[in-house]
């Protein structure tokens, strides 16, 4: 009772399951929305006429990204040539967008007096055009693999290089023309922003199961509160470097992912959860077990159709010689002797002919069902020949195999076999008899003066059993 009433520690119940889950799916919401505590507690109590504006530190920031994204773009270019996922794919070109466009912005740092709107745009034009590949990778995310010639080629990756490389010039033109303010430059952000937000309710709709989804989801929320922040704020202030900062949290993140996948299958895809592994090892465990199970009932069917006569279902002769071997060893190491009966059916040359073979199947059956009812169950018979039968008699002497053997004989002969309708069939068995250690020791031997006496009672006559 107590077995049944008593807390199941590793079973929670399903209220305590389902609050936690909910808790879990809080906290982690109220995780990815960090940066926006930030950006709030920014807004509220920071003047934004405060600046921060260092021409180095900005490059060096920039260039330090650049760099991390360019092993992050490397990294990931080697997780999808080895799974050829194409969401990996397309965050390989948003790392290679990210690298080419977003250089510039650092490049152009000195220019921040000259022309405002060449140092700016391209953050914005860099956001862009990853949030638009990111978008389309996620939508690629229940796509087959790319084949793998497809991988291979050098050719793919030089001309979306080479469609970044006229967004450089694109927005190096529009810096210049007479569209450039602060109107396109939140423009592009908030586009920046749409996507990301898009991208991020598509993922919570769809909820793949893959953990690393989970470090992408998060990474573009920062992305998006990023776009929040830089829209919210005005070159070299606060919330400008907090946006930066933002945006290089996100990034971290979906880096470690890349990292992550790199180091394991080299997927976003195919990265399981604990919890899911353990369910797919039980499965797997079941699987193996019950295919074990089947396996030992094949092999004991195996073994056992080895070691019968289809016909009878008596053991054949090679099973039989094996056990006699075991049990010459048994009687060697503990003196007790055995016997044997060889038995052979009489005239059954004449059953056949007189009534069919099949009929002489039937009797041959009959025969050893008969023999099996005479003698122990432990004393098998065997089928040695055509109609020539073996009884092995584990530790009986001759005398008490002579009392077998009368028993099977008699049994036999007073037992009629269904023949044809109506007729039954009657017939008689030979019997010769040896005993180990008397008759030799050897299987040889025994078996020998067995059949010798088996032919001995035929020439007597049939019908009858011989010990000597
Ligand atoms: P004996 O008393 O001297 O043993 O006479 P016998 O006719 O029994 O001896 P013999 O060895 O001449 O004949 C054995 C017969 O057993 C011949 C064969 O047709 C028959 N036989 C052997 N195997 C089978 C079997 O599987 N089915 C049937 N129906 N007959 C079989
Ligand atoms: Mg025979
Ligand atoms: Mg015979």
């Amino acid at each position: 009772m107590s077995a049944t009433t008593a807390v199941q520690t590793d079973q929670p119940l399903p209220l305590v399951r389902f609050i936690t889950r909910v808790y879990a799916q809080l906290v982690l919401a109220a995780f990815a929305l960090v940066p926006s505590y930030l950006i709030a507690y920014l807004h509220l109590f920071q003047n934004p006429t405060l600046k921060f504006e260092n021409h180095p530190f900005h490059e060096f920031a920039i260039a330090a990204a650049t760099l991390e994204a360019l092993f992050v773009t490397y990294v990931a270019w080697q997780c999808y040539r080895s799974s050829g996922e194409p969401l990996l794919r397309w965050m390989t070109l948003a790392f290679l967008g990210f690298v080419l466009i977003y250089a510039l912005h650092g490049a152009f740092t000195g220019l921040a007096h000259d022309n405002i709107w060449l140092f700016l745009l391209y953050g914005p034009a860099s956001r862009l055009t990853m949030s638009i590949l990111l978008l389309v990778g996620l939508l690629s995310y229940h796509r087959p693999p790319d084949p793998a010639d497809r991988r291979a080629g050098a050719r793919y990756w030089l001309s979306w290089a080479a469609i970044f490389l006229v967004v450089d010039v694109l927005v190096a033109l529009l810096a210049h023309s007479t569209v450039a303010g602060i109107v396109l430059l939140r423009f592009t952000e908030a586009t920046a922003l749409i996507l990301s937000t898009l991208n991020v309710a598509i993922l919570m709709l769809s909820r793949p199961r893959s953990p690393l989804m989970l470090v992408y989801g998060i990474s573009i929320t920062s992305f998006a509160l990023s776009s929040v922040a830089f829209l919210l704020g005005r070159p070299w202030n606060h919330m400008w470097w907090l946006a930066h900062v933002i945006f290089a949290s996100g990034f971290f993140l979906l880096s470690y992912g890349v990292a992550y996948a790199f180091l394991t299958t080299r997927s976003f895809a195919t990265i399981y959860s604990r919890e899911e592994l353990n369910a797919r090892l039980a499965h797997a465990m079941a699987r193996t077990e019950s295919a074990l199970q089947e396996l030992q009932r094949t092999n004991r069917k195996l073994e056992h159709l080895a070691a019968t006569d289809p016909l009878t279902g008596a053991a054949n002769r090679r099973h039989f010689i094996e056990r006699l071997e075991a049990e010459v060893a048994r009687a060697k190491s503990d003196g007790a002797p055995f016997s044997l009966l060889a038995l052979d059916l009489d005239n059954f040359k004449w059953v056949n002919d007189a009534y069919g073979h099949q009929v002489g199947d039937t009797v041959l059956q009959g025969f050893v069902q008969a023999c099996l009812d005479a003698i122990r169950p432990y004393d098998g018979v065997a089928r040695v020949g055509g109609e020539e039968f073996m009884v092995l008699l584990t530790r009986t002497s001759l005398d008490a195999a002579l009392a077998v053997g009368e028993r099977i004989r008699a049994a036999i002969a007073s037992t009629t076999f269904a023949g044809e309708v109506g007729r039954k069939v009657s017939i008689t068995v030979s019997i010769g008899i040896s005993q180990f250690g008397t008759d030799g020791s050897t299987i040889d031997a025994l078996l020998r003066a067995a059949d010798q006496r088996l032919y001995h009672a035929k020439r007597q006559g049939r019908n009858r059993v011989a010990a000597v």
